[in-house]
């Protein structure tokens, strides 16, 4: 009976700090103008960034894909579970990524587990920005190997991480990072791990299909290579629309992943039907260049209209655009009295980010229009 006491207390606890979680029902398919609970909304927190999840292309893609070949997969990928649409998928990635090889896993939480906890044992050390996303920090204990985190893209606080560290070194970064929308310095962390022979892994969940020339991400953005980035994490079920993620590398180290990561290895398959319609947004992100550019017209014009509020923008060039607050209570009551006026934004609260430093998350998607965002500002000034 102790145990259930005391999981009462925490969900009260949790109630008294506004720290609460609560679920809403979305009614419509994601995008833009949803309908939550059964209200029309105009949605600025979803990661569907350029409107992928609900497109005519990638749906039909998924549709034919399950009238050919139905819909479970039956199987983990080493039993017979990997269908050649997974092959092919993985073969367009790894070209896409400038890559020998692509591995897929069914979603980018189990990718992050299943890389670092195939790679490194108790005898190594894992080094980490402070900001790092939950599934990377995960791994990291799963694989119970030494963990360092550096300050948030604090170079000189890595370098001494790196100095300190005697065995088999891997440092993992979000490219972008989740919740403020910065990007990680690359080009100095690739060069830093390359002086202290570590490996380097990029979790580029945000950049992929939003950053890079045809939407490979910041990896891609700043041309960084197989040698300065050995291992990149892209997720599916943001930009692309759909769902799952892939690790990129070099062949061996691939084999290896395939070879001995766990939570590859004892799971079921992704439907194929997922890798179809991926395959269809992979498409879509690779001739992207306008939906990019839609998406960067509306960050900009997000950023002027929103600080001519006096709201506090972070330092973000990116579709996350968080928008600081401070006090728990004040960024739930925000976000309510947005949600009163049909526009929905996510309350962020610890612990997915330090005390005292609760935001309201907006998220832009290529979707969204100059009027959309202007809908935005007059709501807002009614509640500053
Ligand atoms: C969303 C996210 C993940 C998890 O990906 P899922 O496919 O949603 O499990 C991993 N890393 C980062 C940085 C993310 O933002």
């Amino acid at each position: 009976m102790k145990q259930f006491s005391d999981i009462s207390a925490a969900i009260e606890k949790r109630k008294n700090d506004q720290l609460l979680r609560s679920r809403v029902q979305l009614h419509s398919a994601q995008g833009i103008r949803v309908v939550i609970d059964g209200q029309p909304m105009l949605s600025f927190c979803s990661n569907d960034y350029l409107g992928l999840a609900n497109h005519p292309l990638v749906c039909e893609a998924m549709i034919a894909s399950i009238k050919k070949v139905g819909v479970g997969a039956g199987a983990s990928h080493l039993i017979d579970g990997h269908h050649r649409e997974h092959e092919q998928l993985e073969q367009e990635l790894a070209a896409f990524m400038v890559r020998e090889r692509a591995l897929l896993f069914s979603t980018g939480y189990m990718a992050n587990l299943g890389v670092i906890a195939a790679l490194m044992t108790r005898h190594d050390t894992i080094i980490q920005d402070k900001l790092n996303h939950a599934s990377l920090i995960d791994g990291g204990i799963l694989s119970q190997a030494r963990s360092l985190r550096y300050r948030h893209n604090d170079l000189e606080h890595l370098e001494q991480c790196l100095a300190s560290a005697t065995s088999k070194k891997l440092v993992v970064t979000d490219g972008v990072f989740s919740m403020d929308g910065d990007c990680a310095p690359l080009t100095d962390i690739a060069q830093l791990c390359s002086q202290y022979g570590a490996w380097l892994m990029v979790d580029d969940a945000h950049g992929l299909g939003t950053l890079g020339d045809n939407g490979a991400g910041l990896v891609s953005q700043l041309g960084l290579d197989s040698k300065a980035v050995p291992l990149v994490i892209g997720t599916l079920g943001k930009a692309f629309g759909t769902s799952g993620a892939f690790v990129a590398g070099d062949a061996t180290t691939i084999e290896y992943i395939l070879q001995y990561s766990r939570p590859y290895t004892y799971t079921t398959a992704s439907p194929p039907s997922v890798a179809a319609a991926t395959r269809e947004s992979l498409k879509l992100v690779i001739n992207g260049q306008d939906r990019r550019a839609q998406l960067n017209q509306n960050i900009a014009y997000f950023r002027a209209k929103i600080s001519s509020l006096g709201f506090e923008l972070m330092s973000s060039s990116t579709a996350i655009q968080p928008v600081l607050v401070g006090a728990n209570e004040r960024a739930l009551q925000l976000s309510k009295q947005l949600k009163e006026q049909g526009i929905l934004v996510s309350a962020i609260r610890p612990p997915t980010v330090p005390k005292g430093t609760a935001r309201l998350r907006f998220t832009l998607s290529a979707d969204h229009t100059q009027a959309d965002i202007d809908e935005l500002y007059d709501a807002l000034r009614l509640v500053v």
